[in-house]
This record gives structure tokens, C-alpha cells and sequence, in this order.
């Protein structure tokens, strides 16, 4: 059998590139879906969510709440009540977890795959001191001396910015505050040193300035650990400059997904241009807001059709008919479930969305003038005592 050499060759190559491309992929969801039966019916969670996180990268999932962030990430770690209706596949590293038994998920949680969740208790241990929980997870992995591994707790206290961070080894969580607690779990998942870090609504329950720091603290874990981050979100500003690719969420289902820029400035879903108009933006001249109005389906019994229909502006017949499947757009890896996806092309969130503009400017001017009259309210009182 002969075969021309440069046959063979192309043939490697392409095996070659295969293999790589399937290597590079840490972590693979094809179509998961999650059901709570439940007095009302099923509650369809999660109704058919794919993805695939590359290694070292950032997928930021988006999406309202109740869009089915939550349980498509609990489902991932094998974390649902027993209850939950789970089929699908997620593939961590090549071993499927769907099924898998509890030993393999615990052996796995925690160490390859992180999760940092909204609320840090969920994570800590109220009545161990904080030295010790870190201390503990880098013993996990390194056959080192106590004394080492709370120097090393203290390393990582250091790298999250904690400030006096060996004194504050002998605090329980209780004694820090809300962001001091979340970057002590973020220290925690680097002494892990995950392949994976899903980290879900990690900000979304500290004030604004605190928020930025704990992102910050999570973008060094990442460069120290190299894990791929799963970061889900219902603000698209937290993953702006962050996340490689966006998967955007509603009604339990991916509506789009692409790179962060095919989806930030090219968006093919009205729901994700709706989610860009209520994101205060830099390069526009006075700052305005334009909210989706209404509210999600309810996940019980949903009609056919598109689940976004009652609110969309450009919403017709076989929107109320069809749902609308992922579709490629022209732009490579984007896709978008919207019938009429063409349409969108060029067009503005508040060219779309013609409802209640907020302009902070008239908004920041009505407050001023609200607050002179008040003042002179007061003062009219001053005189009249
Ligand atoms: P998100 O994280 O996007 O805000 P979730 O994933 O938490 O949303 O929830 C998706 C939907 O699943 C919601 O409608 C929620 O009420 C429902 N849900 C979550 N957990 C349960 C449960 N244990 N039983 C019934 N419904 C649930
Ligand atoms: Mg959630």
C-alpha cells in the first residue's frame, strides 16, 4: 500500500490539530438540562445549554436573574438536591460527571474545579480560624509542615490583598468583612490550584468600590493558578474586559454566544442588545440607561415560541410559533437564537428599546432641584420656630 507522502503528512496534521483543539477544551457541557418537579409541574431550569471552556480562558455567562446560571453550574459540580431531573453531559478533563459517583465529584470539587459563590459563607467554615482553612487546602496538595502551610496561607493572604495578612490568620470569618471573606476564598481555590474556577455573582452582594477589588483579586488568581474561569454574572460590566467569550442566558437556555466582542459590539440577540443598553457606558455623551421592560417567563409550562417574545420589540408571528434554535451569524463561533437576527445589524439598544430612557443628567438635575427645595423647606421651618 502506498500512499503519496504529502497524504500522510496533511493526514498527521490534521490529527495533529484535532487532538490539540480537543485537549485545549478543560471543560464541556452538551446539552444539559435540569428539571425540579414541583407541586405547580416541572420548573425547567436549564432547558438545553451547551459550552465548552478552553483552558487558561474566561467564559462569561450572562443573564437575568433566574435565568438558570445558578443550577446550570450546580449541575456541573454534581451539586443539585437529588431531586433535580439532570441530563445531558459535562465532561471535566475527558471523565464525564454526570453520574458519577460521589467519591470522583468529591475528589474532584474543591481541588480541579473552584467555586466561589455570591455569599463566601457558603464556602468558609464558621469555626475554624481562616489560617487554618487555607492552611488546610494547601496540605491537600503539598506534603508540607503546618508552619509551612500557614506561611503559605499567609502568602496567599498577601497575594488577595489582605492587609496585615498574618495577623489575620487567627480570624474566623465572622471577624472579617464581606470582601475580606471573599478573598479569603479566593485564596483558598489558588492553594487548590484548580484547572477550573466558576465563580458565580462573585461581587454581586458587596458595595461598588470592594467589587472592583475582589475582580481584581480573581484575575490574579487566575494568572497564578492559569485555571480557566467560569464567571457568571447578571451585569454585563463584570465581564467586560474580562471574559474571551460570553454565553448569554435566558429562560434557561444560551441565546447567544460568541466572543466578548462579537457580543459587545455586534449583539444578534435583542436581548443581549437590551442587556448592553442597561450598561452604563464611557463613549456616550451623557450617560444613559435603557432598562428591558418586563419580566421573565415563568419556567413552568412555557408556551412554544421564543420565551423572550412578550418583551421584544421586534417580535412577530413565528416568534409566538417557533423557538428559535442557536444559529451562526456571520462571524465565526457567534451564534444567536433570534428569528430575525439580520435585523439587528447596526442598531443601537435605544434605537430598539424606545421605553423609558433614563438620562442621568436630568435625573442628577431633578435630584438638585428636589434637594434646594427641601433645604429651603427647612429653613423656612428655621424661621417660623
Ligand atoms: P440564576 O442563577 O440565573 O439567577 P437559577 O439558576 O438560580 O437562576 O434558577 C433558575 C430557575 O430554577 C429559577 O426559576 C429558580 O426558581 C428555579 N430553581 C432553582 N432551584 C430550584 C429548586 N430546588 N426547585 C425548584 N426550582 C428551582
Ligand atoms: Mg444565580
Amino acid at each position: 500500500m502506498t500512499r503519496p507522502e504529502e497524504d500522510v503528512l496533511a493526514t498527521a496534521q490534521t490529527r495533529g490539530e484535532a487532538a490539540r483543539a480537543s485537549h485545549d477544551v478543560v471543560l464541556e457541557v452538551e446539552n444539559l438540562t435540569v428539571g425540579f418537579p414541583t407541586d405547580d409541574g416541572l420548573v425547567q431550569a436549564v432547558r438545553g445549554v451547551s459550552y465548552q471552556l478552553r483552558r487558561g480562558e474566561v467564559l462569561g455567562i450572562v443573564g437575568e436573574s433566574g435565568s438558570g446560571k445558578s443550577v446550570t453550574s450546580m449541575a456541573v459540580m454534581g451539586l443539585l438536591p437529588g431531586t433535580a431531573r439532570v441530563a445531558g453531559s459535562v465532561r471535566f478533563d475527558g471523565r464525564e460527571l454526570i453520574g458519577a459517583s460521589d467519591a470522583e465529584l468529591t475528589r474532584i470539587r474543591g481541588r480541579r474545579i473552584a467555586m466561589i459563590f455570591q455569599d463566601p459563607m457558603t464556602s468558609l467554615n464558621p469555626v475554624y480560624t481562616i489560617g487554618y482553612q487555607i492552611a488546610e487546602a494547601v496540605r491537600a496538595h503539598h506534603d508540607v509542615s503546618k508552619e509551612a502551610a500557614l506561611a503559605r496561607a499567609a502568602e496567599l493572604l498577601e497575594i488577595v490583598r489582605i492587609p496585615n495578612a498574618k495577623a489575620r490568620l487567627s480570624n474566623y470569618p465572622h471577624e472579617l468583612s464581606g470582601g475580606m471573606r471573599q478573598r479569603v476564598v479566593i485564596a483558598i481555590a489558588m492553594a487548590n490550584d484548580p484547572d477550573v474556577i466558576i465563580a458565580d455573582e462573585p461581587t454581586t452582594a458587596l458595595d461598588v468600590t470592594v467589587q472592583a477589588q475582589i475582580l481584581d483579586a480573581l484575575d490574579t488568581a487566575r494568572e497564578e493558578t492559569g485555571a480557566a474561569m467560569v464567571l457568571i454574572t447578571h451585569d454585563l460590566g463584570v465581564i467586560a474586559g474580562r471574559a474571551d467569550r460570553v454565553l448569554v442566558m435566558y429562560a434557561g437556555k444560551p441565546v447567544e454566544s460568541g466572543s466578548a466582542d462579537d457580543v459587545f459590539y455586534t449583539p444578534r440577540m435583542p436581548y443581549s442588545l437590551g442587556l448592553l443598553g442597561s450598561l452604563p457606558r464611557l463613549d456616550r455623551p451623557a450617560e444613559r440607561l435603557t432598562p428591558i421592560p418586563g419580566a421573565p417567563p415563568s419556567l413552568v409550562n412555557m408556551p412554544p415560541g421564543c420565551p423572550f417574545t412578550p418583551r421584544c420589540p421586534l417580535a412577530r408571528e413565528v416568534c409566538d410559533e417557533q423557538e428559535p434554535e442557536l444559529a451562526a451569524t456571520t462571524s465565526p463561533e457567534h451564534t444567536a437564537a433570534c428569528h430575525f437576527s439580520d435585523e439587528l445589524v447596526g442598531v443601537e439598544p435605544e434605537q430598539l428599546f424606545r421605553t423609558r430612557v433614563t438620562d442621568t443628567e436630568a435625573l442628577a438635575e431633578f435630584v438638585r432641584e428636589t434637594a434646594d427645595l427641601e433645604s429651603s423647606d427647612l429653613e423656612s421651618r428655621d424661621n417660623a420656630s
